[in-house]
């Protein structure tokens, strides 16, 4: 459970400007209504108001027949010979008229006195011009900040995790040994602090978790206050910076406030590169506020004392973005590493995920891990909730092999499609064409291994043929890359080969094969008539402001030659497939005809099919 530290439902709940506005109207409109009600409420008395003098004038010409001298101030009074409002008559007493008493007693005047109550209209209609300027000033304020935080912007909103109902711990965490050795240094600390004051040790202020999105640092943050055991302060840099100018420096002053009071705890600031992103690199306006907000955090860094007992973690996956600042000694002057999961790391991650649904016990959980290359934590944990549900849906109450297989398909290439009605030609050409694919594994060298092959459609591929690599590969042989872009025109020349012609389904390979062939030329070398030289700058998407454009570092001879050399690349696989699948064709048609009628096959069925021998694992 997280609790918010303000306990201030108030900001959770935005209004849109526009109405905001709507209902200030409105409550604008009943309170201008209130008070001129009021005003002719109060003005009700329908006396005349006449002179001292008049007054006087009248007394002694004997018309006043009664008088009430309210607070000796003011004389309120009927007239002889006149009836209902005409005879009433107001004066206010200008000086201590020492003389009035008598001369009203002797022209026989009926004389009383009050003494006028304070009611409450009149208190409210004195008071009621000074509301009403708060009010208005109020209503400005709110205006200007176009939404409905008025009193409670400039707050940190940093959730404060109190005793969670799951303390996480590092029990949670699958892999990461590294990390978590780093940081097991951290909970030590934050158990024990004293003891390290008292050697004089050194504790990092700052540590700052760097990887890949969904790698598991904010998991590895919470584990490490679950496993001291302190209160954990978490809020997002883009928090920072999503209000107006000032705003997010004050939310920085007061999160470490907080901190402070609540030592020993650790402070997160998740995605620091929102606010910690090179001062003056931002582009277009609009960056002051985050300067200021970096400024601020720098401030309060170094106002830090690491005996406070306070920890500030921080995630990024952009270090290479982050202001030189923040990374300096006494602020983040740790960096710890949260890498991809290998092989065996999501087995371990998919295992503790799957301890939280009830899972069929033939389920393989290491060839699952296998047949994941390149996944997150996040990406796994997401993959076994989507096999529960796959599971649900069936209305099954145990999670088998195949809905795990289902939901790896699904998030590694979008949902199955299998509503899409197709043709029996157009089935047959997918057929065929996968096949291809499938088949020129069976007849290279250096390719990995088929995993599946299948024509049943997926995302927008109507079939998709999947290598399964033994181990995770971090580097490739030009063999192996030369077999892969092989693999890739295996579709091409199968469609060329039985119909003579190709479809548009063959998009998507062409572009990889020649994506791998210009790699292998321009950055790895692998083209004898380019040399070992690496041609034009990467095109990653480089933080805009820092290098907006990619520039071409070679002159039009050099390009014409880059072209002239990826074209052998694929036009060399290309006539190399062609003379494979020729020389087998026999085996590419019944491949596809097993493709139709079974729609999907695994490498154990396409080995079976064709009569060649299992692999080693399989035997
Ligand atoms: P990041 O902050 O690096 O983007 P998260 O910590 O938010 O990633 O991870 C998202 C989810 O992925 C976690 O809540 C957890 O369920 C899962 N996950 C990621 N890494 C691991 C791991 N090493 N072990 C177990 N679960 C993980
Ligand atoms: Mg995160
Ligand atoms: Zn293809």
């Amino acid at each position: 459970m997280d609790f918010d530290d303000q306990n201030k439902p108030p900001q959770r709940k935005q209004e849109g400007p526009a109405r905001g506005s709507k209902a200030a109207l409105a409550l604008f409109l009943s309170l201008a209504l209130l008070f001129s009600a009021l005003f002719v409420f109060n003005d009700k008395n329908p006396a005349k108001e006449i002179d001292y003098s008049a007054f006087l004038t009248n007394l002694d010409l004997g018309n006043v027949d009664a008088v009430k001298i309210i607070d000796q101030f003011e004389i309120q009074g009927t007239l002889k010979g006149k009836t209902g409002a005409e005879a009433l008559f107001r004066t206010n007493i200008p000086y201590l008229d020492l003389n009035l008493l008598q001369k009203l007693r002797d022209k026989g005047v009926k004389i009383s006195g009050s003494v006028k109550g304070t009611s409450p209209w009149q208190v409210l209609a004195e008071f009621a011009p000074w509301l009403f300027g708060f009010f208005i000033l109020w209503l400005m304020l709110r205006q200007v900040q176009g939404n409905n935080k008025a009193f409670t912007f400039g707050k940190s909103r940093a959730k404060r995790y109190i005793e969670p109902p799951k303390k996480i711990s590092f029990s949670d965490v699958a892999g990461q040994k590294e990390a978590k050795y780093e940081l097991l240094e951290v909970v030590d600390y934050l158990k024990n602090p004293q003891k390290f004051v008292k050697m004089g040790a050194r504790i990092p202020k700052g540590v700052l978790l760097v990887g890949m999105p969904g790698t598991g640092k904010t998991l590895l943050a919470k584990a490490v206050a679950g496993e001291a055991n302190v209160p954990f302060f978490h809020m997002s840099g883009s928090d920072f910076v999503e209000m107006f100018v000032g705003v997010g420096a004050s939310r920085v002053r007061d999160l470490f406030e907080q901190g402070r009071r609540s030592a020993p705890c650790i402070i997160f600031i998740d995605e620091l590169d929102a606010v910690g992103r090179t001062r003056g690199a931002g582009y277009g306006g609009g960056h002051d506020e985050r300067e200021q907000t970096l400024n601020q955090m720098l401030v309060e860094m170094d106002g830090f004392d690491t005996k406070d007992g306070v920890i500030i973690l921080a995630a990024t996956n952009r270090p290479d973005v982050l202001d030189p600042a923040l990374l300096r000694p006494g602020r983040f002057d740790r960096q710890v590493v949260v890498a991809m999961p290998d092989v065996k790391e999501r087995e371990d991650i998919l295992a503790i995920h799957m301890q939280k649904i009830p899972v069929d016990p033939d389920v393989d959980v290491k060839r699952l891990a296998r047949a994941t290359p390149g996944t997150s934590g996040a990406d796994l944990a997401n993959l076994v909730n989507e096999a529960a549900l796959w599971a649900i849906r069936k209305d099954r109450s145990i999670v088998e092999m195949g809905d795990f297989e289902e939901a790896r398909d699904k998030i590694l290439m979008g949902v199955a499609r299998t509503s899409l009605v197709i043709t029996d030609e157009e089935k047959r050409a997918t057929a065929v064409h996968e096949a291809g694919h499938a088949l020129i594994h069976y007849h290279l060298a250096h390719s990995d291994p088929l995993h599946k092959v299948t024509v049943v459609p997926r995302g927008r591929a109507l079939g998709l043929t999947l290598s399964l690599p033994e181990k995770d590969v971090y580097s490739r042989s030009r063999a192996w890359l030369e077999d892969r872009i092989c693999v890739m025109y295996g579709g091409f020349a199968a469609e060329k080969i039985i119909y003579g012609e190709t479809t548009t389904g063959t998009a998507q390979d062409i572009r990889q094969a020649t994506d791998f062939a210009r790699k292998m030329v321009c950055e790895w070398g692998m083209a004898e008539e380019m040399g070992p030289v690496a041609f034009g700058q990467e095109d990653e998407p480089i933080f805009i402001g820092k290098e907006i454009a990619q520039h071409k570092d070679y002159s039009e001879d050099t390009a014409r030659k880059i072209d002239a050399a990826v074209k052998r690349i694929l036009e060399g696989a290309l006539s190399r497939v062609i003379g494979l699948l020729t020389e087998h064709r026999d085996q590419l048609e019944r491949l596809a005809d097993e493709l139709v009628a079974k729609e999907t096959l695994e490498d154990s069925d396409v080995r079976s099919l064709l009569g060649f021998p299992l692999r080693e694992a399989q035997a």
